[in-house]
């Protein structure tokens, strides 16, 4: 079968968040599974690989665009576009072009799709949303798959951008793509997908209520007849506390974890001996700064050393800033994007923290699950698929789960698992009990087979 990926970030090219992890390390599994998968990414700042097409695009204007490759991985070069500090905006905001940017990647790709015998075409997120409707005007044979990795980013554009996209107006009506009068990319993909996954089975359940449908609750619900969801899994050879060589110290157990401990709490210039909590995010409302801004002090007070890894939004920024300035010997906050730090905070951190508002999937507890670094976390999304409330005394359970958005339930759930630290054999069996769990690709790879084989025989009723 010949699958085409589609997507804006993949590692190792471009990353922001989990996206780029998933089109990174997906495409490898299905290839172990005997797919052939290639994967069209924007040719961003950085990216290589060797001219092997072009393609001339009438948007308003001619466009005129070449291929690079490399690999498996096909490279769109707009340098106007692609070419820039950050893949959608600047600390200010959003690009002003992204209609143009994403538009012109939507529809170079689908060109080459149209000329190229691919059975599936999978695509991801708003960035791609227009492809399966420029697959179906096209007349493609192959069958299109959307997923969305997050419903709060929509490629919402305002109306006076439609001659833009060279559509129909029949498209713009609230059957279509528009919304609220302006254009919605990822509604074009929930309805024009032949079928629409997201990235676990709890996320495709909560989407579909208006709690967080994010306005497109009806809209998905008019798709649930093909619409699951797939949990992620992560790359369990790029995360691999036994041969990372981003870390400190390779390690199988629990006292081989503890030296990375040392080490990073050294670095920040920590002292004494006290329970580390980690934290590697993007700082967006989305993942629960709000609850967690206001248990700072409690956190301290508890006992716990925090070092936080992350950035996004500049109010927070401020507020993470000054907690690390008021705590100097027991708080580190780093605000930038940093690999190696990240991997050295899943390494040598006790607690990973993620009380998210809303979660898709969310990797950051699976990464740390790999590392043996207990999750505290919010139920919900893929967070509630993952991880279970640890239970002291049948020691069942991963991790610490909290279940309404508010801090005193979080901080409940961080004196919880400061007990659980306390007993130090009961912590060091959960850790290494949470070091054995599986979420490699395999399984959900092995999903993602099915559901092509399914939307491919749909293909040859129609
Ligand atoms: P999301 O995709 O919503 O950002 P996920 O938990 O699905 O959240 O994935 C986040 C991914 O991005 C993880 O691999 C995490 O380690 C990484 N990440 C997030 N922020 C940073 C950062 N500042 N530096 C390095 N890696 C980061």
């Amino acid at each position: 079968m010949k699958i085409a990926f589609i997507a804006s970030e993949a590692t190792p090219y471009a990353k922001t968040g989990g996206l780029a992890d998933v089109v990174g390390a997906l495409p490898i599994s299905l290839r172990q599974l005997g797919l052939d998968v290639a994967v069209f990414l924007p040719r961003y700042n950085g990216i290589g690989g060797t001219l092997c097409d072009h393609i001339s695009i009438e948007m308003g204007k001619r466009y005129e665009v070449d291929i690079y490759k490399d690999n498996e991985f096909y490279f769109i070069d707009y340098p106007d576009f692609f070419k820039r500090a950050g893949l959608y905006g600047t600390k200010k905001g959003d690009f002003p072009d992204n209609c143009e940017r994403f538009t012109l990647f939507s529809k170079v790709v689908s060109e080459l799709v149209l000329k190229s015998s691919y059975d599936i075409v999978h695509c991801h997120d708003w960035q791609t949303g227009l492809v399966p409707l420029y697959l179906k005007l096209g007349k493609s044979t192959a069958r299109s798959i959307f997923t969305i990795h997050n419903l709060g980013y929509q490629g919402r554009f305002p109306a006076q951008k439609w001659m833009i996209l060279g559509l129909n107006h029949d498209y713009f009506t609230p059957e279509g793509i528009e919304y609220y009068g302006d254009i919605n990319f990822l509604k074009a993909g929930i309805l024009y997908g032949d079928m629409v996954t997201t990235v676990s089975q709890n996320y495709a359940q909560e989407i579909q209520k208006p709690e967080l449908g994010f306005g497109l609750d009806g809209v998905l619900r008019s798709r649930r007849a093909n619409l699951i969801g797939i949990v992620n899994g992560i790359d369990y050879d790029q995360w691999n506390p036994e041969t990372d060589d981003l870390i400190y110290n390779n390690y199988t157990d629990f006292s081989g974890k503890k030296k990375n401990k040392q080490k990073l709490m050294d670095e920040c210039c920590f002292k004494g001996a006290r329970p580390l909590v980690g934290m590697v995010s993007r700082i967006a409302a989305q993942k629960g700064f709000d609850i967690f801004v206001k248990v700072f002090d409690s956190l301290i007070d508890l006992g716990f050393n925090m070092i936080i890894l992350g950035s996004g939004d500049e109010s927070y920024h401020k507020k993470l800033t000054t907690f690390g300035n008021v705590y100097p010997q027991r708080v580190s906050v780093n605000i930038k994007f940093d690999e190696k730090l990240a991997h050295r905070i899943y390494a040598g951190s006790d607690f990973f923290l993620m009380p998210s508002k809303y979660e898709p999937c969310g990797l950051g507890q699976l990464i740390s699950l790999r590392y043996g670094t207990l999750p505290i976390v919010r139920r919900t999304g893929g967070l509630a698929d993952t991880i279970k409330d640890y239970d002291p005394i049948s020691a069942k359970g991963n991790g610490f789960v909290f279940t309404e958005y508010a801090s005193k339930h979080l901080l409940a759930a961080l004196s919880r698992s400061m007990m659980v630290y306390n007993c130090s054999d009961a912590f060091e069996k959960l850790s290494e009990k949470c070091m054995t769990y599986d979420f490699s690709w395999d399984r959900s790879a092995k999903k993602y087979i099915q559901l092509y084989e399914k939307a491919r025989l749909s293909s040859k009723r129609d």
